[in-house]
């Protein structure tokens, strides 16, 4: 098996950076990935006063996936998420979703062990490994891996998980994906602007479909597909994603947009991605009971 070590860090999204790897679709491989802080932040008195800014939220590749045209949608399937044994979480002062409150730079580490995070003594959480940041190239802007737009990118989002099937839009010839920033586990929010920052290896796998693309990158679990939106403010990214789920709803059933607006407010839910990252996540999540993947892709 292919595996792309860690140190294939690239820090955007460009047509300009070399493919670290080759891989043929239905190719399992695997990515090395470092963890949001490029392994700065080791122990509890690393703080973020110390960081090279220009080594934080790195993603590792691109890897050029053979037979990819602009125009197709590259199918990514997370088939496992390994993570190291120690994570680490921080705030940093002026940021997060309350970052106008009085506070420092204060780093925690944490161990994962046996499927859990131990937060503190008597408080630990069920790991759930995800993926914060993947997404593929645009077509003409070089776009900072720490951001985040139809391409995916730093999207943090906690349902990035093992299992999942993730769909992004094809922009450049071989797709030039790149990930990175796995989070052993983050809620919907990651309201500190921090989650359990971790190294680790995703293994991957791609399929294309030819000639159609979804309006934003769409996550596929067991029982739903989610739209994943953002805009400037956590209002315009839920617009999107609410508009996106009803012109889906409108193809899926022939509906008028009135009806598909009606249903979406019966069956779309609209969760918040992350409220911290340079652009604002929202995802519109459907059940498979009532959307296909077709009608979330147009030519
Ligand atoms: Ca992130």
């Amino acid at each position: 098996m292919k595996v792309v070590p860690r140190n294939r860090v690239i820090y955007t999204y460009s047509f300009r950076h070399k493919p670290v790897e080759h891989v043929k679709l239905n190719e399992t491989f695997a990515i090395m990935t470092e963890d949001a802080f490029g392994g700065q932040i080791k122990v509890e008195k690393d703080t973020v006063e110390g960081l090279d800014w220009s080594k934080v939220d790195g993603a590792t590749g691109p890897v050029f996936v053979e037979t990819a045209k602009p125009g197709d949608t590259l199918v990514v399937e997370i088939l496992g998420i390994k993570t190291e044994s120690k994570g680490v979480i921080v705030t940093v002062p002026k940021n997060g979703i309350l970052g106008e409150k009085p506070f420092g730079p204060v780093t925690k580490t944490m161990e994962l062990k046996r499927g859990f995070v131990q937060f503190e003594k008597n408080v630990r959480l069920r790991a759930r490994p995800m993926i914060g940041t993947i997404g593929v190239t645009p077509k003409e802007a070089e776009i900072p891996t720490g951001s985040l737009g139809r391409h995916g990118g730093n999207m943090d989002v906690k349902d990035v998980t093992a299992g999942v099937k993730l769909y992004l839009p094809v922009f450049v010839e071989g797709a030039l994906f790149a990930a990175g920033d796995l989070h052993a586990v983050q809620a919907d929010g990651e309201l500190c602007v921090s989650a359990v920052e971790v190294a680790g290896e995703v293994t991957l796998k791609f399929k294309l479909i030819r000639r159609e693309q979804p309006e934003w990158p769409v996550l596929e679990t067991e029982e739903s597909y989610s739209i994943l939106a953002c805009g400037d403010t956590l209002d315009e990214a839920a617009k999107y994603a609410a508009e996106a789920a009803a012109k889906a709803l409108m193809r899926e059933h022939s509906w008028s947009f009135e009806k598909a607006y009606m249903f979406s407010s019966l069956a779309a839910d609209l969760r918040i991605n992350q409220v911290v990252d340079p652009k604002k996540g929202v995802r519109a999540v459907v059940s498979k009971g009532f959307i296909t993947l077709k009608s979330l892709l147009t030519a």
